[in-house]
């Protein structure tokens, strides 16, 4: 019997790209392989030469429809096959492969939003709920909105086969996180997309929408990150080489700023448990700072950094191969 691929790209939507996704039937026994569509409505192609090119770089099992079918990532190609201007894995894997010796691993804590029409889940029509303090890693109806949603995620994900290391409530009602890795760069940022995918998908079946805003909610609420945790062999073993590649973050904090992800300007704001976008800091146990040592780290002087610093919608591979980029040209020799 045949079985369904569902092809998933990203598309060229400015500022922030959107997942696309459609279906192909392939015959049992076959491989999905290289796949087209229509550019000209996705902001990717003009009309009069529509035509790019997908090529699959990670197939996992499709948990929806599950049996034999799968979910198969794909990257945007011009039809010469040279990679489409929006396909940021491209140079992402150049630079993974020019520091692959050094074994970079990345944890990424991917906060969202469930919205139910145009408002954050669980709060009112009109007015605000009560002020944040209950609802991080909270339990009971008055405190927690959303979890049907948030752990059918989690069970697809599972099922997928994807590297899921938890999931926790946030800080702002209906905001959620879950973490992917740790991971090689690539292979993170290909899970992470993938289980972007899976909730927004699975958030169809629940009549919910999840949002990677940054700032989904104006005032006193937090914004929305995606902590990037970062470590390189020699990291996970002495401590010079961790505080090395805090202080590399630090060199060129602007270019990193930049590719953070767009609105960035408005959730580092220097409040709500972020360091000013301007201003780079690096400390121990500080959630106040740009990256953060976890205190274990400091304890057992080996382990990792956390970048605080992106936000919630940035693109991992443009992330990933900053952070390789800075930190392992920083690492080499140590
Ligand atoms: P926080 O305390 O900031 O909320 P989390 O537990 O949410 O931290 O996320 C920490 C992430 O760091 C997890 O995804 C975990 O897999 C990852 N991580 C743990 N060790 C390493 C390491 N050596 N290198 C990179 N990432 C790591
Ligand atoms: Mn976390
Ligand atoms: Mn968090
Ligand atoms: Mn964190």
């Amino acid at each position: 019997m045949s079985y369904k691929a569902e092809y998933i790209w990203i598309d060229g939507t400015e500022p922030t790209p959107l997942l696309r996704s459609k279906t192909k039937v392939v015959a049992d026994g076959e491989e999905p392989g290289i796949w087209g569509f229509d550019g000209s409505s996705t902001n990717q192609a003009p009309g009069k030469a529509s035509d790019c090119v997908l090529r699959p770089v990670f197939t996992c099992m499709d948990p929806i429809h599950m049996g034999e079918n799968k979910l198969v990532l794909a990257e945007v190609l011009l039809t010469d096959m040279s990679p489409h201007p929006t396909n940021t894995r491209a140079e992402a894997a150049l630079v993974a492969a020019q520091y692959a010796d050094q074994d970079p691993w990345f944890g990424i804590e991917q906060e969202y939003t469930l919205f139910k029409g145009t408002r954050p889940l669980g709060f009112p029509d009109s007015g605000y709920p009560g002020p944040q303090g209950p609802y991080y890693c909270g339990v009971g109806a008055d405190d927690v909105y959303g979890r049907p949603m948030v752990e059918a995620h989690l069970d697809a994900c599972l099922r997928a086969g994807l590297s899921i290391s938890g999931i926790n409530a946030e800080v702002m009602p209906g905001q959620w996180e879950f973490q992917v890795g740790p991971l090689g760069p690539l292979d993170v940022a290909d899970q992470l997309w993938v289980a972007r995918w899976l909730l927004h998908r699975v958030g169809e079946d629940f009549g919910i929408s999840a949002t990677l805003e940054p700032k989904p909610a104006r005032g006193d609420w937090n914004g929305a990150g995606a902590h990037t945790n970062f470590s390189t062999k020699a990291m996970r073993e002495n401590y010079d080489a961790v505080i090395t590649a805090a202080e590399a973050l630090g060199k060129n904090p602007d270019q990193h700023i930049a590719g953070y992800g767009h609105g960035i300007e408005d959730r580092l704001t220097g409040a709500h448990e972020t360091a000013h976008y301007s201003e780079f800091s690096y400390g121990v146990s500080d959630r106040g700072a740009s990256v953060r040592i976890p205190w274990q780290v400091e304890q057992d002087k080996k382990g990792y950094i956390e970048d605080r610093r992106p936000n919630a919608n940035m693109d991992p591979y443009v992330v990933t191969r900053l952070i390789v980029d800075t930190c392992c040209s920083a690492l080499v020799g140590v």
